[in-house]
Order: C-alpha cells, then sequence, then structure tokens
C-alpha cells in the first residue's frame, strides 16, 4: 500500500510530538519539517526546510500538518498553505472557532484541498463526547472539567506580569462538583465552584510576593472568577517539578429517564505530555483528511464530519469484525 506523505509545519512543542507519533505509525512517511527559522538551528534526524520553500513541495506532500501557535501562527499561516495542500491543526481559540472555519473552507474549496481544523482533545475528542452526550441525553446539560493540568494561557498570562521570571498555572477540577453531576443531578455550577487555580512562581525579588500575588488574584477573566493559591519558589525548584506539561480532564453527562433509570457517560483523559497526545490524534486524524481528499472532498471539515472509520490504518472490513 501507498504510504500517506507529510509534512510538519512549525516545530514546537506539537511539531516535535507529531514527528514522534509518525514514528508510530507505519503508513504514514514525512517528506520535511518546515520552520521559519535557519533550519540548521534545529535539533532533530529528520529533513528541514525554510518554511519560504514550501510550495516547491505541493506535489510531494499528502497531508500538511499545520503545528504553529493558535493566536498568531495559524490565522496567518493556514490561508497560505490551504491554497496548495491538504492540511491538519489544532486550531483551539474556541470563540474564533467558528470564523477560521469560514475563512479556511473559502480557501479549500477554490483549491480543491481538505482542511481539517481543531483537531486534538479540546477541541477535538472532548467537542466529539460533548455532541454524543448531548445527542443521547437532549434535555441534559453535558459538563467538561479539566485538569489536574498545565493551562499554557494561563501561564502565559502570569509568566507576563512585572516580576516574574517563572510561572506555572495548574488548572485542578473541585471533587465535590463532579461528585455533584455524577449523581445525576443536573447543577448550575460557578467558574469557581468548578475549578481551582495554583500558581508556582518564581519571582526576580522574593519582597516583591505580596504584589504579585495580588495581581494574580485580581486578574480579570483569568483568575479573578476562581480560588486561586500562589505558591512562590526557586529557580531551581521550579527546573526541577514544574517543568512538564501535563493535562487532561472529564466530560461528564447524565441522565434520568422517565422510568426514573439513572445513566451516565463519562470520558477521561490523563496525560503526562498534553502535546504530545494532541500530536498522536492529530496524525490519526490525518488519515481522514487523506481518505477524503482521495474521495473528491474539498473545503473544511471539524471533527464532526469525519467518519470514524477513516482514521484507522484497518480496512472496514477487519473493523466490522471488532464490533463485537
Ligand atoms: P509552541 O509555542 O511550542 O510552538 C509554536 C510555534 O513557535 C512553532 O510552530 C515554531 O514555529 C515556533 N517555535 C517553537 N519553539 C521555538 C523556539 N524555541 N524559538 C522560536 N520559535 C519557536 O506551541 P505548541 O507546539 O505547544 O502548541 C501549538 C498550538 O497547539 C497551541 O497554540 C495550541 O493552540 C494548540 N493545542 C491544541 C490542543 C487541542 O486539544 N486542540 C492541545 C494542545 C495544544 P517555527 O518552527 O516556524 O519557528
Amino acid at each position: 500500500d501507498k504510504k500517506i506523505r507529510v509534512g510538519i509545519v512549525g516545530y514546537g512543542n506539537l511539531g516535535k510530538g507529531v514527528e514522534l507519533a509518525l514514528r508510530e505509525n507505519k503508513d504514514f512517511v514525512l517528506k520535511g519539517i518546515f520552520t521559519r527559522r535557519d533550519p540548521s538551528l534545529i535539533d532533530t534526524d529528520s529533513k528541514v526546510i525554510p518554511l519560504s520553500k514550501v510550495l516547491d513541495y505541493k506535489d510531494e506532500i499528502d497531508v500538511m500538518f499545520l503545528c504553529g501557535g493558535s493566536a498568531n501562527d495559524l490565522p496567518q499561516q493556514c490561508p497560505i498553505l490551504a491554497a496548495c495542500f491538504n492540511t491538519i491543526d489544532a486550531y483551539d481559540n474556541h470563540s474564533k472557532i467558528p470564523d477560521y472555519f469560514n475563512m479556511v473552507d473559502d480557501i479549500a474549496k477554490d483549491s480543491n484541498k481538505v482542511s481539517l481544523i481543531s483537531i486534538g482533545w479540546d477541541p477535538g475528542l472532548f467537542s466529539l463526547n460533548r455532541l454524543l452526550n448531548q445527542a443521547i441525553f437532549p434535555n441534559r446539560q453535558s459538563y467538561t472539567f479539566w485538569g489536574e493540568g498545565v493551562s499554557q494561557g494561563h501561564s502565559e498570562a502570569v509568566r507576563k506580569i512585572k516580576g516574574v521570571k517563572y510561572a506555572v498555572q495548574y488548572t485542578i477540577p473541585l471533587e465535590e462538583a463532579m461528585e455533584k453531576v455524577r449523581s445525576g443531578n443536573n447543577p448550575q455550577l460557578t467558574s469557581r465552584e468548578k475549578h481551582k487555580r495554583v500558581c508556582y512562581v518564581v519571582p526576580l525579588d522574593f519582597n516583591d510576593t505580596n504584589r504579585i500575588e495580588e495581581e494574580i488574584k485580581t486578574m480579570p477573566d483569568y483568575f479573578a472568577e476562581y480560588d486561586t493559591t500562589v505558591h512562590f519558589i526557586t529557580e531551581e525548584e521550579f527546573l526541577k517539578n514544574h517543568s512538564k506539561m501535563p493535562h487532561g480532564g472529564f466530560v461528564i453527562s447524565t441522565d434520568i429517564n422517565k422510568n426514573n433509570h439513572k445513566q451516565r457517560i463519562e470520558f477521561n483523559l490523563s496525560l503526562e505530555n498534553n502535546p504530545e497526545f494532541t500530536a498522536a490524534v492529530l496524525v490519526a486524524f490525518a488519515r481522514g483528511v487523506y481518505r477524503m481528499s482521495l474521495e473528491g472532498k474539498k473545503g473544511a471539515f471539524s471533527i464532526f464530519d469525519i467518519p470514524l472509520s477513516y482514521i484507522s490504518p484497518k480496512s472496514n472490513e477487519e473493523l466490522r469484525k471488532e464490533l463485537l
């Protein structure tokens, strides 16, 4: 069978994760990693190519993994690349996904390419589970709890405060709220009732900690609506204990039907390395992109549009044997 020829655009955490995951999936061949940086500075055994040369590879790549950041890279890179390649990305700017989809859809329809957007775990596998829950229990809420894990956005927000050298923020779901949901109630929960936030901060000056703590705890949108604990630690402790990228969470939904029967659906992820897991999801769904493109599909698609059998390397016949 012909291998799926792929490229990676952007070599950060996610790009490295895709490179790693491709090694576990023998139906892919990595043609190159494209970067905006000087390729000689990139430490990998794979072929590294300047991003400015990407269009030369138009006919050599079946699916391009877009691994840039959601805030600035993807809105700029995806339109250019979707004009020439089938693409897959992990765009996670939740409120802007509809606009991003529409922008990419127009371009991919013009270029007869497939662009699968916002793949990963949230958005991604969690979105899929929320959809299942809502379709199966149409009159009930679906609850998402995140963590325990590192939120890059919140960590970044703390790092921007004056006097902060290093910082990491852990989002922690509150057990009591999860138990309320699991028990079959359909509770209304505020942000504060669902999650708490814990920060580990290395200050430039330990005399400055009261001000930094106050600035963190009162930061609107990020911390003001939550119970937040701030720990000040040394650089040594930070590098030793807080350099990992764990994450995960729960999507939970319950129902009590007209026969008074209680039913519960729960999906849980527990991840030691968030970008490496996200990358493994991207690689599976890249098969879907490839198969949809072989069928002549074009435009933007979300995780809801991909038949699940398309993400498996097995044939439909093999998969049917595994239904039982
Ligand atoms: P990074 O910040 O590690 O990388 C983003 C880009 O920055 C890279 O593509 C790379 O581009 C550049 N870069 C990386 N390292 C360096 C460096 N040392 N110096 C200069 N430039 C660098 O982001 P992540 O890979 O961690 O995350 C990418 C996106 O994935 C996030 O924005 C997030 O939105 C998304 N994501 C989505 C998830 C989901 O469930 N949907 C889950 C997790 C993440 P270049 O090589 O061209 O320089």
